[in-house]
Order: structure tokens, then sequence, then C-alpha cells
């Protein structure tokens, strides 16, 4: 009694394919992810944009690079389309970003135009610094 036949090696064969194909795929977008992120991280002081938080090395997983057109496959490499927010502010952004396009707001060239002159945060700035020092 054999169990081992052609065909369940042919199966077992494909399925390791497929868990390479998957692993693969995933592989590539985390060394893209980590990429623009190392790039970001290189070109932009370790503060978060918003709120002037200041990170050093053993925080530094809590800033993160955000699109700035939310767009994550445009990856300028001058970096014109990273940002780097800490976690709060990030989320932040993406939140507000949502509240809007939920709004019924179609003028979305209109919000770019906005988020690039106004920085609701800017005064917090300040606030962090006062209350490190
Ligand atoms: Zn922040
Ligand atoms: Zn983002």
């Amino acid at each position: 009694m054999t169990k081992k036949s052609p065909g369940l090696d042919k199966s077992g064969e494909n399925q390791s394919n497929m868990d390479r194909i998957v692993s693969a795929a995933r592989k590539s977008w985390h060394e893209r992810e980590k990429g623009y992120r190392e790039q970001s991280l290189k070109l932009h002081p370790w503060i978060c944009a918003r709120c002037g938080r200041e990170f050093t090395r053993e925080n530094l997983h809590l800033l993160t690079v955000h699109h700035r057109d939310h767009n994550h496959d445009y990856n300028p490499s001058d970096g014109s389309n990273w940002e780097n927010l800490c976690l709060y502010c990030h989320d932040n952004e993406h939140s507000r970003y949502l509240d809007h396009s939920e709004g019924g707001g179609a003028e979305v060239g209109d919000e770019k135009k906005e988020s690039a002159t106004f920085k609701p945060f800017a005064g917090l700035k300040d606030l962090l610094k006062t209350k490190d020092e």
C-alpha cells in the first residue's frame, strides 16, 4: 500500500509553486515599501512634518512615510511625494482625506491646493517643543 502517487506529488508541487509566487509578490511589495521609506528617511529629517515630533533610532518605527498625493505607486526619487509623519498624524491625514471625499466634494484639486499651504498642526510644534525641554 503506497500512498505516495505521482499525482499527489504533482499537486504538492503546484501548491508550493503558488506559495512561492505569493511570497515573492509579497516580498517585492515589502521591499518596495521598505525602499521608499528608507529613501524618504534619508531625504527628509526624522521629524513629523505635521506635529514636529522628533525621532531617534529608538523610536524610528513610529515615523511613517506618507504619500502626499495618496498614490503609493508615485515614488519620485527626489522625495517630493513623500512626507515623514508620525503614526498619529498619518492616521489623521488619512481620515481627513476620507472625510473630505466622503463629504461629497469632487473638489480634490482644491483640497490639494489647500493642504499645500494650510498647516493645521503648525502650532503643535511649539507645544511639543516646550514639553520636551
Ligand atoms: Zn505627528
Ligand atoms: Zn499616507
